[in-house]
Parts: structure tokens; C-alpha cells; sequence
């Protein structure tokens, strides 16, 4: 197809503001502007972070997140639409967010922020901190996401074992686990790690019998998609004390509703689906969209290809 107008939907405000895109992206050979909902018909093209009906009349959707989820897969198809996704640039973003994570609970920082709010001088326990060489972090998922996590952990000597499909050894884990050998890896591990997309093969991954293959002392960190995990069966592990605690950045749920009891655990840590916000975030994204709008000129292969 011929690309003359690329629109950048206003949907990738949650994220970044439009006009920033829009303006990196002004010298491509072809018209960029910030659009609503009513200038679709008028674009070859979009980056968006939300879906519309209406992105079936567009020849290429570009989502400026990597889980592609929330697209109908088949509808793109049948009215040949291509979908690409910015998977590859959140290894470093998300790395660091599981490290503070991990860093919190061993340190007990999250305790010192929460005591402040109180004006309360409170120090933890003789044997509630810890550090982090010496512990296992199993990462589910060996894609972006996890092999950021792997290099960022292994890099504040925690020893990192991964779960795949395939069993393969993948460069930065210690130790990697076929999916049929998932309730076994993680048992292992001082902390779990979920960073696998949500399919149907992956919804309710985690469930009240992965909780339960988990060590008592082990804290669960949820970067990749609510529904990979049974919410419900999470929080009775937590209830039960069959947990240590969890990092949570996304939820069944989004917003995570104001009456959900993980909001006041202790040993839970809550984030609003931010762990691969930065300032770059534009630039990152928008350097995947010119490697596309680049191939297409020159009639190759899109980049990050999801249908
Ligand atoms: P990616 O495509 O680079 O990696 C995904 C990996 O998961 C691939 O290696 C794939 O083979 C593997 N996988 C797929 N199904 C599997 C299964 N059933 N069992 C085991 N492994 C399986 O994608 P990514 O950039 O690493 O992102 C992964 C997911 O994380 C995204 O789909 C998205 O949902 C989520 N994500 C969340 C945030 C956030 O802000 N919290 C940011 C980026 C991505």
C-alpha cells in the first residue's frame, strides 16, 4: 500500500504526549499529525495505544505498547490491516522496575516510605532484611521483558533461572525450565517474575496451584498483564501468609477498583501499569515506527509484525 498520512492517535496520551511523536517523526517523507477519533478515515496509518472500530479502514496499525491484546487479530486479517507492536525496547524500563521491586522488600524500604507517611520512627525486625546475592528469581517469559529483568538482576548478583517454551538456554539466566517444568522452577525461586504476553494459552497461568508450588518466603512480581493470573487466588495466597508479599504493576482490573483488598497489604506493592514509563518512551517507540515507515518504502518485511 501506498503510506502518504500517518496519524498518531491522542489514545497514546496515556503515555507520552502525541505532539512529541508527531514532531520526532516530522521528517519522514510523508504527512504525521496528532489525531482524534473523527480524522481516522483520513489516514493510510496509525500509532495508538487504544483500539478503534474504525482502525479496520487503515492500512497499518502500529501499537505503541507490546502486548497487543486488546486488538481483534482476526478482524485485522480479514480486511488485511497490518498490526506491529514496539516489543524490544521495555527490557531496560521494566528491568529496573523489577529491581526496585526486589530492592524494596530486601531492604524493607517500602516499610520506610509507608512509616513515614505516619511521622513513625519504626525500624524493621532483626531478621526481616535482607540482601539480594545468594537468592533465585525465576522469570517466566524469555522475550524483551525477561531477558531485561535476567541482565538487571544478574547484575545485582541475584542468580536468575527462566521458563520457555522450548527449554533452550537464553543468554543472562543461570538456568532455564521447560513450561511443562513451570510448578518446579518457581518452586525453587525466592522470587517469580511473570513477563509472557497474554494468550489463551497463558490467561490464569498463575493460579491457586501455582501459588501453592511456591515457596512460603517468596514474593511474586505480575510485570506483563493482569489476566496471566487468577487475582482471586492471588490474594488468598496472600491472605494465608502462603506468600511473602507481591509486586503488582497490573491487575484483571484496570484501574485496580478502590474496594480491592491487595490496595492494603503490607508486604503488596501496587503500581498503575507504568513499569516501562520513560521520558524516551516517544523516541523509542517512534524509532520503530520510522525502521517500518523506511521498509515499506523499500518494500521489506515490517519490523515487529504481529498480523
Ligand atoms: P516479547 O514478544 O519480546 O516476549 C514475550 C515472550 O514470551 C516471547 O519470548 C514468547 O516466546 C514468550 N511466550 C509467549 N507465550 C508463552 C508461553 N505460553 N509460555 C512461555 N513463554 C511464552 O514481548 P515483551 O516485550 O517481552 O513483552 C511481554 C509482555 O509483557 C507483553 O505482551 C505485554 O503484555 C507485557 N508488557 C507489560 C508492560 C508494562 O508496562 N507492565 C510493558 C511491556 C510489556
Amino acid at each position: 500500500f501506498e503510506l502518504e498520512q500517518l496519524g498518531v492517535h491522542e489514545s497514546v496520551d496515556a503515555v507520552f504526549p502525541p505532539a512529541e511523536l508527531a514532531a520526532y517523526l516530522a521528517d519522514l517523507p510523508i504527512d504525521v499529525a496528532v489525531i482524534d477519533d473523527d480524522d481516522i478515515a483520513d489516514c493510510d496509518a496509525v500509532v495508538t495505544m487504544e483500539h478503534r472500530e474504525a482502525f479496520l479502514e487503515v492500512d497499518w496499525v502500529h501499537s505503541i505498547q507490546a502486548g497487543v491484546d486488546r486488538f481483534p487479530f482476526d478482524a485485522f486479517e480479514d480486511r488485511g490491516v497490518v498490526l506491529t507492536n514496539s516489543t524490544g525496547i521495555h527490557d531496560r524500563t521494566v528491568g529496573e522496575t523489577v529491581a526496585g521491586y526486589l530492592l524494596l522488600f530486601a531492604r524493607r524500604l517500602h516499610d520506610h516510605v509507608a512509616n513515614q507517611q505516619e511521622r513513625r520512627w519504626d525500624r524493621p525486625a532483626w531478621d526481616e532484611a535482607f540482601t539480594l546475592p545468594g537468592s533465585t528469581a525465576c522469570v517466566v517469559g524469555t522475550g524483551t521483558l525477561g531477558r531485561g529483568v535476567a541482565e538487571t538482576l544478574g547484575g545485582l548478583g541475584v542468580r536468575v533461572t527462566g521458563v520457555r517454551r522450548s527449554g533452550e538456554p537464553v543468554p543472562g539466566f543461570d538456568e532455564i525450565h521447560a513450561n511443562d517444568r513451570l510448578l518446579e522452577a518457581i518452586a525453587d525461586a525466592e522470587f517469580v517474575v511473570v513477563t509472557v504476553p497474554l494468550t489463551d494459552e497463558t490467561r490464569h497461568l498463575f493460579d491457586a496451584e501455582a501459588f501453592a508450588a511456591m515457596r512460603e518466603d517468596a514474593y511474586f512480581v505480575n510485570v506483563a498483564r493482569g489476566a496471566v493470573v487468577d487475582e482471586p487466588a492471588l490474594i488468598d495466597a496472600l491472605e494465608a501468609d502462603a506468600l511473602a508479599g507481591a509486586a503488582l504493576d497490573v491487575f484483571e482490573e484496570e484501574p485496580l477498583p478502590a474496594d480491592s483488598p491487595l490496595w492494603g497489604m503490607d508486604e503488596v506493592i501496587v503500581s498503575p501499569h507504568c513499569a516501562a514509563y520513560t521520558r524516551d518512551y516517544f523516541r523509542d517507540t517512534g524509532d520503530i515506527v520510522r525502521e517500518n515507515v523506511d521498509r515499506l518504502a523499500d518494500g521489506e518485511p515490517f519490523h515487529n509484525r504481529v498480523v
